[in-house]
């Protein structure tokens, strides 16, 4: 009789874990507390208009490829992939296309510059090359599965050499010397919820993913890979429960015994715990001195239905004039900054996301994740401020083009999905030792139970977030052949 194992959470991390669970022989339950699957990765629709609500762009795509098999999903490359906007009124557009960069580049800020640029990608490569493999694919906590891993031997020699000891901005600045550029640059750190002031230079490798490897959207929208997930965990065989939240894991001595819900007990051998890592420690495990640890940024979304056609691109960012004192204010959990405004528009992509004459504005402000403590007042303070900052580069714009609106806050992304303090990215990547930092895919007190999910390792972001999915369901498979937790149970 196959192992019965449960996974708490329906988001991508949660998705992942259940299939490759159930491709690996388990009997898979996926619990979700809302009424439909995806989490964070979640489509709304505000009259006529169609968002990605929460993710809006796509980075490896061949990590969907080898999960849900080439053709389910359509990956649309962007292109130009960036639109940038400065305060000074300098807008420089980022291309995969090497030749179009360079000659951007060059037009905007000189031939000096785009050498610096370029010696900046082959930086961002090597470290990207160096320190990805490792840690993308391997459970980096597990000592047994990376002295047995070829792939860790190979690059164990490398490892030293990925500039841990630098922080983002340092590197930036060395390497770029042009203000836009090192903002640029600076930005990625962002692409995992942190402060390039605080963050190892490591974390360029990020520039290299989306500036070498490339972003994409999907076709028909992001919220497509959920619906792919959706098929496939079908014909592997997974029961579904959705509006079913996990309210307690008990466990039988030190070992997972079944998962509370309001439709009682489910009995499991194995849990995978798909869901913030804080929450589930402080609230599923009841492990009540578990502390809380700095969080990521969090974010403050306007979903805008806009009337006439704007000059912006697919994506764009309109930096605030103050990088530096936008992060320390984040980072103290001040609201009195000018905040970096980042707009995406599909439709520029997937004409059907909005009527005719108008456009479909995803807009994200980065906001400390202060949960149930934002305001009403606040919303309508950073509203003020990000049209503020439009107006500055599209002069035509004002409130009254808005003609169709919602807004997600930090208290909804933390009542939504249960995320501390409505943080995108789970705890704050710092120091050194960020990546180590970060929770291990497997329980160091009970046998049988995993960690998946953006708040734990490898990391957030929907690769980074389904990989941690595989690896969990790998460690669970892999604990069930070495017969190492399993006793006998009735089944
Ligand atoms: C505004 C925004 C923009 C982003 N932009 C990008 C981007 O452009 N590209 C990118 O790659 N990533 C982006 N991200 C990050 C990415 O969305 C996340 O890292 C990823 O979706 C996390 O997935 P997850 O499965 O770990 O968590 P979640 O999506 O949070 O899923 C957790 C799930 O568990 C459920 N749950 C919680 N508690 C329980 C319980 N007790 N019982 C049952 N179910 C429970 C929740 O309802 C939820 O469905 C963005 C995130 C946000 C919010």
């Amino acid at each position: 009789m196959s192992r019965r194992l449960v996974v708490i959470g329906g988001g991508i991390a949660g998705l992942s874990a259940a299939l490759t669970a159930a491709r690996r022989g388990f009997r898979v339950t996926l619990l979700e507390k809302n009424r439909s699957l995806g989490g964070k990765l979640h489509e709304r629709w505000v009259g006529p208009y169609r968002f990605d609500a929460g993710p809006s762009l796509v980075t490896f795509p061949h990590f969907f490829e080898e999960m849900l098999g080439v053709g389910r999903l359509t990956f649309q490359s962007v292109e130009p992939h960036t639109h940038y906007f400065f305060p000074d009124g300098l807008a420089l557009t980022l291309y995969h296309d090497a030749e179009r960069q360079a000659e951007e580049i060059g037009t905007k800020l000189g031939a000096e510059a785009v050498g610096r640029w370029q010696n900046y990608l082959t930086y961002a490569r090597r470290l990207y090359e160096r320190a990805a493999p490792v840690f993308l694919q391997l459970p980096i906590h597990d000592v047994g599965t990376l002295l047995r891993s070829a792939l860790f031997w190979r690059h164990l020699p490398y490892l030293p050499l990925i500039d841990g000891h630098r922080r983002m901005h340092e590197a930036a600045e060395k390497i770029l010397r042009y203000a836009p550029l090192v903002q640029i640059a600076d930005r990625y750190s962002t692409f995992v919820g942190g402060n390039p002031y605080t963050l190892p230079a490591t974390f360029h490798l990020i520039s290299w993913v989306e500036n070498g490897l490339g972003n994409h959207h999907i076709k028909g929208g992001l919220y497509q890979i959920v619906r792919a997930f959706e098929e496939a965990l079908q014909e592997a065989g997974v029961t579904i429960f959705l509006e079913t939240p996990a309210r307690r894991i008990h466990l039988r001595g030190e070992r997972p015994a079944a998962v509370e819900t309001h439709n009682g007990l489910i009995d499991a051998d194995a849990i995978i715990v798909a869901t913030d890592h804080t929450y589930a420690q402080q609230s599923l495990l009841g492990r009540k001195t578990y502390p809380t640890p700095k969080q990521s940024l969090s974010g403050l979304v306007f979903l805008w239905g806009v009337e006439g056609v704007s000059p912006f691109g697919h994506h764009n960012i309109l930096f605030s004039g103050d990088y530096a004192g936008e992060f320390a204010a984040i980072a103290a959990g001040r609201l009195d900054y000018e905040p970096t405004v980042y707009v995406c528009i599909s439709a520029r992509t997937d004409s059907a996301d909005a009527p005719a004459g108008s456009e479909n504005w995803f807009v994200l402000l980065n906001v400390p994740p202060v949960g149930s403590a934002w305001r009403e007042e606040d919303t309508m303070r950073f509203r003020e401020r990000a049209i503020r900052r439009i107006r500055q580069v599209w002069g035509a714009f004002a409130p009254e083009r808005i003609r169709a609106e919602a807004v997600i806050t930090p208290a909804e992304w933390a009542s939504m999905h249960y995320s501390t303090g409505g943080s995108l990215y789970g705890m704050a990547p710092e120091g050194i030792l960020a990546a180590f930092r970060r929770p291990a895919n497997r329980d160091p007190y009970v046998k049988g139970l995993y960690y998946a999910s953006g708040t734990v390792h490898p990391g957030g972001g929907l690769p980074l977030s389904l990989k941690s999915g595989q690896i969990a369901a790998h460690l669970a498979a892999q604990d069930l052949l070495s017969e190492r937790i399993w006793v006998k149970k009735s089944s």
